[in-house]
């Protein structure tokens, strides 16, 4: 059975959504440095304040300084999904690629039902206006 992350800190990407009748809580974990295998790669942190910089394009080891690309990084990661299905209800867990697929002009998740094989659509948030930008790309 997946586990639920513990601490936002362990994740590149949490949330918690209801779809229709039913809902979803997907997640994906932080890897180690494919290079060194030492620390969890993260967005690299500013030398002088020491503040993560949310913005960069690039996650970084911070053991041995390998850096790979944002979009690599997290198209090689794994998301774990809790559901409930908005068809039929059953309750479920899957793993897919952590990979957002443009559907409809949207940056969605998608993923199918183990039972009846209906789409389930993550779609991307929005940011709301005037939210707190903490770097992740959507929290409960
Ligand atoms: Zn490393
Ligand atoms: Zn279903």
């Amino acid at each position: 059975m997946a586990k639920l992350p513990n601490s936002v800190d362990e994740v590149v990407y949490f949330t918690r959504r209801t779809i229709g009748e039913g809902k979803v809580v997907a997640w994906a974990y932080k890897q180690k440095c494919p290079k060194c295998g030492m620390a969890m790669m993260g967005k690299p942190k500013d030398s002088k304040t020491g503040k993560v910089q949310i913005r960069a394009k690039e996650y970084r080891c911070p053991s041995c300084g390998y850096s790979v690309e944002k979009k690599a990084y997290e198209e090689s990661l794994t998301a774990d999904i809790q559901y409930t299905c908005p068809s039929c209800k059953f309750s479920g867990e899957a793993s897919i690629p952590y990979k957002r697929k443009k559907i409809e002009g949207v940056d969605t998740l998608r993923m199918q039902c183990q039972k009846c094989r209906a789409n389930i659509d993550i779609t991307k948030k929005m940011k709301e206006k005037g939210k707190k930008d903490d770097g992740k790309e959507d929290e409960a």
